[in-house]
């Protein structure tokens, strides 16, 4: 089993009920519904949908809602799309109507864009296909020069080179969703485009108004978030997880700073103990093939090995020819690049980090005996609200994790973080030998202890503000195997 999780996009090429296990199957943990395409009613449709597979397959699938935020869009043309060539004039004019973009003009679904730009600023179209330079407003008409030819298509999004549109993350069709996430009892919620960590707490508080105990994802994918360390940690800081959004953030900043950007990103949420997913492009060319090319096998395997925690897909699995396989191929990428584990010193560096207060001392005292270990040794967590794996996991040493809770959301929330397996077992009431007993049995008996002589069963109730005992056992696994045979 895989130690890095997988998110897929759903879309029209995964919605029946036979795809949507085979991708479970394949490695899925976390599905995505994308807010910028479909009704309420689909959602929590597919929402449902998952959720029963997930059960009668006995696994914890989180439910991810990606709200739209304000993606500043180009409305309509009159015949859906036109044909722009290099040189010529393009008006982007936001008192046109929606539907009557010619090829000299269309409107805009966000006129507030206008006030925003200014007269030599680069417009990116449609993830950075067609660019156009700004060379004069006149109230609501923004004229630009179309700098490279190509086609431009209905609703296609508009990004500034640099960064910099005022647009504030929630708009009201957002707000409406994270009503409909509440009912569908979202396990994350994605923010599009937040700019600062008071955004965040805001997106924070009307999920929770909405009676909804979804973790809160920071999409990162404005020029401003990573300018510098400082702005990526005011949102690291007020987000439970951190997305690297590699489709807009590439044309805010420019292809070319993304790789180190992205390296920044995941160093910075792992140094903060934030799990990461990152996202976009990954297999794409699987969208149309039935194999990734050699540059996307690499790009997934140095997110492995850079700590990510999760990987994402978004048309490959939602609108692409090879859902399963894409999925397929990510889990087997992701498992050679695991073989290269971090050195104990690595990881250690981290976790002391983490573990400054002294009720967390325990999980690094646990993760210090498992690293030392030259046994197979697996990592046993009962936790209540999964504050415990949360923290032990950013160690990202070799060993399983086995997350042990009777709360399904819980597990649910803890299927994005890698290396954590999400086990649903109820130890209320137990307590000494017996309980560890339990745990032991519980796990032989979900198959899981195969490759594993011994394990490090934690139960820190400090940690989790749910008592005052802490505990560490060490647990051989001498003789079960014998039993079992005997
Ligand atoms: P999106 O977000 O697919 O919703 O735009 C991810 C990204 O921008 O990379
Ligand atoms: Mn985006």
């Amino acid at each position: 089993m895989c130690k890095t999780k997988i998110v897929a996009t759903l879309g029209p090429a995964s919605n029946n009920p036979q795809i949507i296990e085979k991708l479970i199957l394949a490695g899925v943990n976390v599905v995505r519904l994308n807010f910028s395409h479909g009704s309420s009613e689909e959602h929590i449709a597919r929402a449902e949908l998952v959720r029963s597979i997930a059960l009668r397959l006995d696994r914890h699938v989180g439910v991810l809602v990606d709200l739209q935020g304000p993606k500043i869009r180009i409305a309509a043309f009159l015949n859906g799309q036109v044909k722009l060539e290099k040189g010529q004039l393009f008006t982007l004019d936001a008192n046109m109507a929606l539907d009557a973009g010619t090829e000299q003009a269309v409107g805009l679904d966000f006129p507030q864009l206008v006030s925003d730009i200014q007269v030599g600023d680069t417009l990116l179209l449609d993830d950075g296909r067609i660019r156009l330079k700004v060379k004069n407003i006149d109230g609501m008409k923004v004229l630009t020069k179309v700098l490279n030819s190509g086609m431009l298509s209905n609703r296609k999004g508009i990004n500034l080179l640099g960064g910099g549109l005022s647009a504030p993350a929630l708009t009201e069709k957002d707000k409406q969703d994270i009503i409909t996430a509440a009912e569908l009892d979202a396990d994350f919620v994605a923010v599009s485009f937040p700019r600062n960590s008071a955004e965040l707490n805001e997106a924070r508080d009307l999920v929770q108004a909405a009676g909804c105990s979804a973790a809160i994802v920071a999409k990162v994918e404005r020029a401003e978030v990573v300018a510098s360390v400082k702005a990526m940690d005011d949102v690291i800081l007020a987000s439970d997880v951190i997305m690297v959004a590699r489709g807009d953030l590439g044309v805010e900043i420019g292809d070319a700073n993304l790789p180190l950007v992205q390296k920044r990103l995941i160093e910075r949420s792992r140094y903060h103990g934030r799990p990461v997913i990152t996202a976009t492009q990954m297999m794409e060319s699987m969208i149309e093939n039935p194999m990734p090319t050699r540059a996307e096998v690499s790009d997934v395997a140095n997110a492995v090995l850079e700590g990510t925690d999760a990987l994402m897909l978004s048309a490959e699995s939602a609108a692409g020819k090879f859902p399963v396989e894409a999925v397929a191929y990510m889990a087997n990428i992701a498992c050679g690049a695991e073989g290269r584990v971090n050195e104990a010193g690595e990881s250690w560096k981290n976790l002391i980090n983490l573990c400054s207060e002294p009720r967390k001392s325990m999980a690094l005292a646990a993760m210090l005996s498992a690293s030392s270990s030259k046994q197979n040794l697996g990592v046993a967590i009962l936790t209540e609200q999964g504050d415990t794996p949360r923290l032990m996991s950013r160690f990202q040493g070799k060993q399983n994790i086995w997350a042990l809770s009777h709360e399904p959301r819980v597990l649910r929330q803890l299927a994005i973080l890698r290396g954590v397996i999400p086990v649903r077992f109820d130890h209320q009431g137990m307590s000494g030998h017996a309980l560890a007993e339990k745990v032991k049995a519980h796990l032989f008996h979900a198959d899981m202890l195969n490759n594993v002589d011994s394990l490090i069963l934690t139960q820190l109730e400090s940690l989790e503000n749910s008592g005052d005992t802490d505990i560490c056992r060490f647990i051989k696994l001498p003789n079960m195997f014998e039993q079992s045979a005997a």
